[in-house]
């Protein structure tokens, strides 16, 4: 079996190149994109509640700046590596250039097992982590939002230590709050909104009919349990479902609401009694219309990319595709809605909610829906009509937008001194 690439930041990277030769991008912005603008590595040293001190580590890198403030989430996981959070803070530079929504692109992670931490022992952690990242993030400079296990009470948490060390709210430091704290209407589901508003508008460009559409969701969290629910109105038929525990599948279709319900109650989406149980493995491979994987990076690789029978790709994850498996499944005629065109809805919501927070004044959820549904849908046509301007995948295409919009601002702005 051929070596393949598995470092996120080395993907990340080699997918920057790729596409800066098929644009000719200039070598002197090139090298610049290549490289985070800052990375910062904290000791985040947290009283237990055994009354043992445990010191956990944790990063913000800010990828770009260039277009306005860096903005990304904060994941809280025991693989997180810098070279993970570098990579998820390039993307995120590259995320909100394709949307377009002036910002560039951060991200934060902390080395931790949630799972087994007590509610108090998060808090401190949260609020220590932010303590220590405090000195480069705020409303105008960096926007952290949450990630994988972290959640609006910990966004709360964190906005709320900002808020005491300058002695006021800054509501507009953190996205993806609670409502009753600065939170917009329509943000916790808001990247699964996105994800179903481009797998509508892919379905509907391979004219396949929702109802005739089957759905396989990876991973149940935020963005998957929403995806799912959404695709479910949609009318599609969700047939498979997984979370870290293991997968369901029935081919005559699931209820989100109900599995959402048992995973509530049982902590997984495992033995929900009207499906059979699967591995995550064979999820990936199941005969479906559209396949979601909604967890994390690097599990559609060239070992399993030959199997996958989806006809599309919604990347809800971060990175889930490895470059080696996305010239497979390009070959292979699967239409891939690339992560950083996929997942957007959330940084767009969170853009919005960084507006209302500013502004303090808040819109209706009807508002928000609408206009990210506006961010969405023409983001998938400018991404579609590159792809076929240009003859490439979706996920150049993406990236020839996005890195063409960073790279001109960079070139207008200068190379200070
Ligand atoms: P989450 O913590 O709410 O959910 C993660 C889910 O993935 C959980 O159900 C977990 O059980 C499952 N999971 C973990 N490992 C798995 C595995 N090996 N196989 C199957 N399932 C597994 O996190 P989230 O916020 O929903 O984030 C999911 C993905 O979406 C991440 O890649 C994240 O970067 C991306 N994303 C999130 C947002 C957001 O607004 N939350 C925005 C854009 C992108």
């Amino acid at each position: 079996m051929a070596h393949e690439e598995k470092n996120p930041w080395r993907i990340a990277q080699k997918q920057l190149d790729q596409v800066a030769e098929i644009m000719n991008l200039d070598p002197n912005i090139h090298v610049r994109l290549r490289e985070p603008h800052r990375s910062l590595i904290v000791s985040i040293p947290v009283r237990m509640d055994n009354g043992s001190t445990k010191v956990f580590e944790g990063y913000r890198v800010q990828h770009s700046l260039i277009r306005g403030p860096a903005k990304g989430g904060i994941r809280f996981h025991p693989q997180v590596t810098l070279d993970e959070v570098k990579a998820l803070a390039m993307w995120m530079t590259w995320k909100c250039a394709v949307v377009n929504i002036p910002y560039g692109g951060a991200k934060g992670g902390v080395v931790c097992n949630p799972k087994e931490m007590s509610p108090l022992e998060l808090e401190r952690l949260a609020r220590r982590y932010a303590t220590e990242i405090s000195i480069i993030i705020g409303p105008t400079n960096d926007i952290p939002a949450p990630d994988v296990y972290t959640t609006p009470q910990i966004m709360a948490w964190m906005m709320d230590t900002l808020s005491m060390h300058r002695g006021f709210s800054v509501t507009a430091a953190f996205t993806g709050k609670p409502v009753e704290v600065g939170g917009s209407l329509g943000r916790n589901e808001a990247t699964g909104r996105g994800t179903m508003l481009t797998v509508r508008e892919a379905l509907k460009y391979k004219e396949i009919k929702p109802e005739d559409a089957r759905v396989v969701v990876q991973g149940y969290g935020n963005v998957g349990g929403f995806s799912a629910k959404l695709l479910h109105n949609l009318g599609c038929k969700v047939i498979g479902v997984s979370d870290s525990k293991g997968g369901i599948y029935n081919k005559y279709g699931l209820d989100p609401n109900r599995i959402q319900k048992w995973k509530m109650e049982h902590g997984s989406v495992v033995d929900f009694p009207e499906a059979e149980n699967i591995s995550n493995a064979e999820l990936l491979e199941l005969e479906c219309e559209v396949l979601v994987p909604a967890a994390l990076e690097g599990i559609i690789t060239i070992e399993n990319a030959p199997r996958i029978k989806a006809r599309i790709i919604a990347e809800a994850a971060n990175g889930p595709t490895t470059p080696g498996a996305d010239k497979i499944l390009y070959q292979n005629g699967v239409f891939m809605v690339p992560d950083i065109l996929a997942n957007a809805g959330g940084v767009t919501v969170s853009y919005f909610e960084w507006v209302q927070d500013l502004q303090s004044h808040f819109w209706s959820e009807d508002d928000v829906n609408a206009k990210l549904e506006d961010v969405m849908v023409k983001s998938f046509i400018e991404v579609l009509g590159c792809a076929q301007q240009h003859k490439v995948d979706m996920r150049s295409a993406a990236y020839i937008l996005a890195v063409g919009r960073v790279a001109k601002a960079m070139e207008i702005r200068g190379l200070y001194p």
